[in-house]
């Protein structure tokens, strides 16, 4: 799973109220969904609905949660074979005759993200027909498993489990991973508010499989955290059900048919608000924010700026021993690992370089000051004009056409990538000032090394924007 799947799909699930009436009378009731993009129609499958004081929560069509009293809830959910099937077969109807009504009924929820309302309505329609089917879309679903929900200040955490969530697709896949002694792990956490209208969010925590074909599309998560105001007051509290079964894991391995795998977590990726949140580390707007090395940032008309770029990096040791006191807050979790944080945390691709460097620039380019606006509205008009041309021959694995650029400011990351890497350096061509076009290629060569585009941003745009 790439990084910027891993932000996509955490955008595909869009949450809405289920009925605003009930926050007022204290309980929070909310309803999610995932987008019907082709691309994230995988991991969190149909619906959630969650309810803190009384009723219950479906965090996916495999996992529901009840409270059973006001300090600790309950979950019930059948296994993560839900998230497997997600990815089989869709030929389900075709193979009617090898499974029973209820496997096509539960593989057709999955693959449509069906409202478990709808579900349970649908079933009470089908017993009336004579047809033996279970009353409750749970009960179809088959939750089986219990977990409990814990109170993490000021808000709830549900640990539902690595082992739990993985083996199950271990075991699916254990044709294509038997050779395989090491499965690495990526790991994402983020925050996702649940509303528009207020504070309440989500902060999953998602794992996910790298380098290995098969499983490069599958995301689970293996716990979720729930405040009705803001995220966790503690970092190390958020984190020690997932660091404490995980670390057996390292020590343990997994085993499925008699095998044992070893885990091994090689990439946390995150943005960077909720990369200084689990590293424990300065917001990224402080003077001493750099992950990647000690340099001491400038404030600069009103915004951070490091323009030093001969700083010495941080390292792995200096990080676990906190030399810069500057920069740590307090403990990392992450450390209990035995893992290279500096490296494995990694600067991810889609905030810094498509939503970072490139917008900034094109905005800088369009409607900047007038000593950087090099695109002014004759050569803008151009250049859309060239950009909507080329849509004729974006090939359909892009996920999106080119737009002009009337329209930057709602441009996706995918568009800015897709400008940066391909229909940039062809529509910009001979419309730039030369200093402006070297400073394009300086972008579009070292994308392997994001830190350093980040540097030489700020060095080459500064000087020519004060
Ligand atoms: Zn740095």
């Amino acid at each position: 799973m790439s990084r910027r799947q891993f932000q996509r799909t955490m955008l595909s699930i869009n949450i809405k109220p289920a009925n605003p009436l009930e926050k007022d009378s204290g309980c929070i009731s909310m309803e999610v969904t995932t987008k019907p993009e082709e691309e994230f129609s995988n991991n969190f499958t149909p619906v959630t609905t969650l309810s803190e004081d009384t009723t219950e929560m479906t965090v996916c069509s495999d996992i529901s949660l009840s409270k059973t009293n006001s300090t600790s809830t309950t979950v019930v959910h059948t296994t993560a074979e839900c998230v497997v099937d997600n990815f089989a077969s869709d030929n389900y109807v075709n193979d009617c005759d090898q499974i029973s009504l209820e496997n096509k009924l539960q593989k057709l929820i999955s693959k449509y993200h069906v409202s478990h309302n709808f579900v349970n309505e649908l079933l009470v329609i089908l017993r009336s027909e004579g047809l033996k089917l279970p009353k409750d879309s749970r009960t179809l679903l088959k939750t089986p498993k219990k977990h409990e929900i814990i109170s993490i200040e000021p808000g709830s955490y549900i640990h539902i489990g690595i082992e739990f969530m993985i083996t199950p697709i271990l075991t699916k896949y254990f044709d294509k991973i038997k050779h395989t002694s090491i499965i690495k792990l990526s790991l994402n956490i983020d925050g996702l508010p649940t509303t528009k209208s207020s504070k309440s969010n989500f902060w999953p925590i998602l794992i996910s499989f790298i380098d290995i074909h098969e499983l490069s599309k599958i995301v689970v998560p293996v716990g979720i955290y729930h405040g009705k105001f803001k995220k966790p007051n503690s970092i190390s509290d958020f984190l020690n059900p997932f660091i404490s079964e995980m670390e057996l894991l390292l020590v343990n391995g997994l085993s499925i048919n008699n095998k044992t795998f070893f885990l091994n977590i090689s990439q946390v990726i995150c943005d960077a608000p909720a990369k200084a949140f689990i590293l424990n580390v300065k917001g990224h707007n402080a003077y001493h924010s750099c992950n990647s090395c000690i340099v001491e940032g400038v404030f600069l008309n009103n915004r951070m700026a490091f323009p030093d770029l001969n700083s010495s990096l941080r390292t792995n040791i200096s990080f676990r021993n906190q030399h810069d006191e500057d920069y740590h807050k307090g403990f990392c979790p992450l450390t209990k690992f035995n893992t290279n944080i500096v490296d494995n945390v990694v600067l991810e691709y889609m905030h810094n370089i498509c939503l970072g460097v490139v917008k900034r620039l094109l905005l800088f380019w369009k409607k900047g000051k007038k000593l950087v606006r090099f695109l002014n509205d004759d050569i803008s008009n151009e250049v859309s004009s060239e950009l909507i041309c080329l849509k004729a021959f974006f090939p359909k694995e892009f996920s999106r056409s080119p737009r002009s650029l009337e329209e930057l400011e709602y441009w996706k990351a995918t568009e800015f990538r897709s400008f940066l890497l391909y229909s940039g350096p062809i529509v910009l061509k001979g419309r730039l000032k030369n200093r402006s076009t070297n400073t394009l290629c300086y972008y579009i060569a070292p994308l392997d090394s994001c830190y350093l585009v980040i540097h030489v941003w700020f060095t080459m745009m500064l000087p020519m924007i004060y």
